[in-house]
């Protein structure tokens, strides 16, 4: 706090700023700072609350859920209030949680409360009403109190019943729940407005609250929404179990859904218990969730705890790490990968996120940057769930500094200044310097070196930029030229190292061939396609020899890879590396080809006239497949014709040079036969 900033000014401060994130939030469904910020502005004005009571307001975000709906919508005054959850951040929170519980009851120390825990969905909280089984209504939950008709919506969502199964069912019964996007919706909704040059949402829950909330339900029902029921409301005319897993298991047998992973425990251990489980599965399920919530199962208890202004007493939501932070780009710079592909990367203030500490995100390309518009100095939200890497999912425009400059792609390679070329129909720009340039020459050699390829032991990044700096090492070939004392008297090496070094360079030579296709680190071809052409051709040569169309015949190999391939081994000078690598002594077994699934392998077909049953290119692309060679014209060297109707001269010449000649039904059958 700032010395001349009243404790009442700093109150009013801290609850502006939360009514700003609450209006962008959930009423523009645009979030301008990461939750994890939100959540620290919340703790803090609750703590200063807490500290000075008096100066508590019934306006106080801290009192109030949500935000007032949305007008365009028809508002639906809520019977019984909809309630948010109070935080536990911390194991200590979570005993401290059982405590006030123990205390407000009574309740014997040593025997412990049963829990019911169930993940906490990312979505939009909603209200279903059944009356006489059938759905009546869906309302959001708006600020607890008035939410937003959105029956429309709701029922074009499949997992909703329209009208409930079985029997037994109150009369009128309002189920809640969550309705939520599961990750591969969301990921194909991006997807797609990426493709349409639209804004991308920045998460799964923004984008199922952004598509329920559609004045037009034609939107909501392309958006493969999804609802989990986690607790009632009104019930009348009917009777409903004694607790709440009971009470989940018997919606479940209306047709309703439940979570599959609800579980009940004891007591806060076992809460915890449940919760270190569940995190360690998080990222394997498939929607998105960002804590978990505990409940006292027995409905009588939570009758009898009640609940404060904004939340029930009887229940926690244990929240998850943090997966978005926010943090400031310290600069972009630009870097040359292996290929020449110049990628802009965000130096970022260090910030914890998703369980590490972020200090660099990759941008991939200009296009992102210029979608982004993000800029040195920019604040920005860096998401990081599970493995994968670092994203910067959007800049808070409100926090640019007046100066922030917008990033341009530059002229030349910052390594080796030769120009940097950006093909229009490429999202990549790459520099032009080849392995003239120091940086794609040390990034060839560091994929040459790695595990997956030629697997160098004690050969690391630092010691492959000294050796490239010093002109020791041009191409991979030069690696095993070194000599110890070159090695020795590099910095950080010793006698010892060198030799180890040297062992493993002269071990690297004997190899697989995938490995040593993979490591020559041709464009797009990684590990698996490096096998896939070991395993389709055999051999180095085979590889080297095929065209565009063999390649294009193996699996999962498609017309561009297929032509950085042919492309790699025209150039003489990449022929020259090869050759020199195995002048000194770099040497695989050929695989030896499975004729099983080359039977064809040598054979050169024909195919000429009308083919009813497929295409001609599917026939020779299935062909091709099986290791055949489809050639255009008819010679001694063709091993068999396929005519169809139609055929003319080529059917003439192979019956004069005696060429087995067959029909379509004979072609059909083989490549049956070969294909099962
Ligand atoms: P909440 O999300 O912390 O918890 C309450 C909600 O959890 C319920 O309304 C329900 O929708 C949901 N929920 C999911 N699974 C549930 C289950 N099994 N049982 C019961 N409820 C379940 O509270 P809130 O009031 O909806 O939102 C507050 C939170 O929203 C903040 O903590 C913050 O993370 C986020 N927020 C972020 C911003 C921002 O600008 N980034 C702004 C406002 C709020």
């Amino acid at each position: 706090m700032k010395p001349d900033t009243s404790i009442p000014q700093l109150l009013e401060q801290l609850r502006d700023q939360l009514r700003h994130y609450n209006y962008q939030y959930y009423v523009l469904d645009d979030p301008q700072v990461p939750d994890a910020e939100y959540d620290r502005v919340f703790q803090q004005l609750k703590a200063l609350e807490d500290e000075h009571p008096e100066l508590i307001t019934a306006e106080s975000p801290t009192q109030r859920v949500g935000a007032a709906p949305l007008t365009a919508f028809t508002q639906v005054r809520h019977e019984m209030p909809m309630l948010s959850l109070d935080n536990a951040f911390s194991a200590d929170d979570m005993y401290s949680f059982e405590k006030r519980l123990h205390d407000r009851l009574k309740w014997i120390e040593d025997t412990p409360l049963t829990f019911a825990c169930e993940p906490k969905l990312d979505g939009i909280a909603v209200s279903l009403l059944y009356e006489q089984g059938r759905l009546v209504r869906g309302a959001t939950r708006g600020d607890g109190s008035t939410g937003e008709d959105i029956s429309l919506n709701v029922r074009t969502i499949e997992s909703i019943p329209l009208q409930l199964m079985g029997a037994g069912y109150p009369e009128r019964l309002e189920v809640r729940g969550e309705i939520y996007m599961p990750r591969r919706s969301f990921t194909r909704l991006n997807e797609a407005a990426l493709k349409r040059g639209d804004k991308p949402f920045v998460n799964p829950r923004n984008a199922a609250a952004g598509s329920l909330r559609q004045l037009d339900p034609k939107i909501t029902a392309q958006r493969s929404l999804e609802m989990c029921c986690y607790s009632v409301g009104v019930v009348s005319g009917g009777e409903l179990p004694d607790n709440h897993a009971d009470i989940l298991r018997q919606l479940a047998t209306w047709g309703l859904k439940i979570n599959a992973e609800m579980a009940v425990v004891q007591g806060a251990k076992g809460c915890l218990e449940y919760y270190d489980a569940l995190s360690e599965r998080r990222n394997q399920l498939a929607y998105e969730i960002d804590g978990i919530v505990f409940k006292v199962n027995d409905i009588a208890l939570q009758q009898r705890l009640g609940f404060v202004s904004r939340a029930p007493r009887w229940a926690i939501a244990h929240k998850f790490p943090a997966q978005e932070e926010i943090t400031q780009v310290k600069a972009i710079e630009f870097q040359v990968g292996r290929t020449g592909a110049i990628t802009p990367v965000a130096r970022l203030e260090p910030v914890f996120v998703g369980g590490v500490t972020v200090s660099n995100a990759t941008l991939h390309n200009m296009d992102e940057v210029e979608r982004l518009d993000v800029r040195a100095g920019d604040s920005v939200i860096i998401r990081r769930a599970g493995d994968v890497i670092p994203q910067v999912v959007s800049v808070v425009l409100e926090r640019r500094p007046a100066d922030a400059e917008a990033v341009q792609l530059p002229a030349t390679c910052p390594v080796c200044d030769a120009e940097v070329i950006r093909v229009a129909s490429e999202a990549v720009a790459r520099c032009s310097g080849g392995l003239s340039c120091g940086a794609q020459r040390k990034e060839a050699l560091k994929h040459y070196v790695s595990r997956k390829a030629m697997d160098i032991d004690g050969l690391g990044e630092k010691l492959i930029d000294a050796l490239v700096e010093k002109e020791l090492v041009h191409s991979p070939a030069d690696l095993y030229q070194l000599h110890h004392r070159q090695l020795a008297s590099m910095e950080r090496m010793g006698d010892k190292s060198a030799t180890k070094l040297l062992q493993s360079i002269d071990n690297s030579k004997a190899t697989e061939l995938a490995n040593f296709i993979y490591a020559l680190g041709i464009r797009e071809v990684g590990e698996a396609t490096a096998r896939t052409l070991a395993l389709h051709f055999g051999s180095l040569e085979a590889v080297m020899a095929a065209s565009e169309e063999q390649l294009q015949a193996t699996p999962d190999i498609g017309p561009v890879v297929a032509q950085y391939i042919v492309s790699f081994f025209h150039q003489v000078h990449n022929r020259e590396v090869i050759d020199a690598l195995r002048q000194a002594g770099v040497h695989w077994q050929d695989v030896s080809l499975d004729q099983a699934s080359q039977p064809l392998l040598g054979q050169t077909w024909v195919l000429t006239g009308t083919l009813e049953q497929m295409p001609r290119s599917e026939a020779k692309k299935q062909l091709l497949a099986l290791g055949a060679k489809v050639a255009g014209s008819v010679s001694a060297k063709t091993d068999y014709v396929v005519a169809g109707p139609g055929a003319g001269s080529k059917l003439q010449k192979a019956e004069a040079l005696n060429i087995p000649v067959m029909d379509e039904a004979e072609l059909m059958a083989l490549l049956t036969q070969y294909n099962e």
